[in-house]
């Protein structure tokens, strides 16, 4: 197997581009490719502040480096959910990875913002950690994006992650969460700070084959929390699928962007601002302040 570029030996073979490449062209072509979806879907600008959630993982570490390997300006914010082992691990995998490639990491402890570490919080509320999580850190990522002058959020999402999101919103005819599902959600409340996805046309296998040859060392294991059943049998049966059809993934995903884009507009959903903490919602009380409310813990 040889590369298609400069004949060397390939390392990785792309069915769904139907191209064998090297480890120098392998990054070259995830880097292009993460450029031409910025510009195609007009992303981000230059003069834009990025902020990126990093969690540890390949996909969080890849959108930091590959947007600052592009001239982007970009800081990465890392949230510490309290998760024993796994958290402090993620932590300092992160911090390592920032000082190595002299990248700008801030960390937040959700204990000293909560009170309580996510497991403790979800236990009290008898919520699944996943929901508290998931809640915290949307919540937390917008907010200290607000507050320190970033105009967007670059979340590392894959196109694994979002056909299975789609195609799982599909299933069950999710139309709120669908319409919701873009590659880029533009600011509809002046507190509301812009959400992208750079990462979303690179596959699992692209992005970790890109870490791998980068030398990255990222967190592998997923949380322990993860409830992973139902979104990894999705994306069993996207690969499944793939493997059958090469580049099925990307044409299910992409095709969507195209009707989505049409579909937004229709629909905008109005948003008024919290009560006690100020920040964008459909209710009169937010849903990170009806927790903290229950949870007890301190309002600042
Ligand atoms: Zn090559
Ligand atoms: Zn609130």
């Amino acid at each position: 197997m040889k590369c298609k570029i400069c004949g060397n030996r390939a390392v990785i073979k792309l069915r769904a581009h139907n191209i064998s490449l090297c480890e120098e062209h392998l990054i070259e072509f995830i880097e292009r490719r993460v450029e031409r979806t910025i510009k195609e879907f007009r992303l981000i600008n230059k003069d834009e502040k990025i902020l990126v959630p990093v969690s540890g993982g390949k996909d969080s570490l890849n959108t930091l480096f590959i947007l600052n390997a592009l001239g982007y300006m970009v800081e990465g914010l890392h949230i510490n959910l309290g998760i024993g082992k796994y958290s402090e691990e993620s932590q300092k995998k992160t911090e390592n990875f920032a000082s190595r490639y002299n990248l700008k990491i801030h960390i937040l402890q959700v204990k000293e913002i909560l009170g309580y570490s996510t497991p403790e919080a979800a236990k009290k509320l008898r919520r699944p950690a996943c929901s508290v999580c998931g809640l915290v850190k949307r919540y937390l990522f917008n907010k200290f994006a607000y507050e320190n002058n970033f105009q967007v959020v670059a979340t590392g999402h894959n196109l694994d992650d979002e056909a299975a999101t789609l195609l799982s919103n599909i299933l069950n005819w999710q139309e709120g969460y669908i319409i919701r599902q873009n590659i880029k959600m533009d600011s509809t409340h002046p507190k509301l700070v812009k959400k992208v996805k750079p990462l979303a046309l690179i596959s699992e296998r692209e992005s970790a084959a890109y870490a791998l040859i980068r030398g990255f060392d990222y967190i592998r294991e997923e949380c322990p929390f993860a409830q992973g059943a139902t979104s990894i049998q999705i994306k069993n049966s996207l690969n499944m699928l793939e493997e059958e059809s090469p580049g099925t993934k990307l044409r299910f995903y992409k095709g969507f962007l195209k009707q989505n884009i049409i579909k937004r507009e229709e629909k905008e959903i109005k948003l008024k601002e919290c009560k006690i903490c100020g920040y964008p919602t459909t209710r009169d009380i937010c849903t990170f302040c009806t927790m903290r409310e229950r949870l007890g813990s301190k309002i600042d």
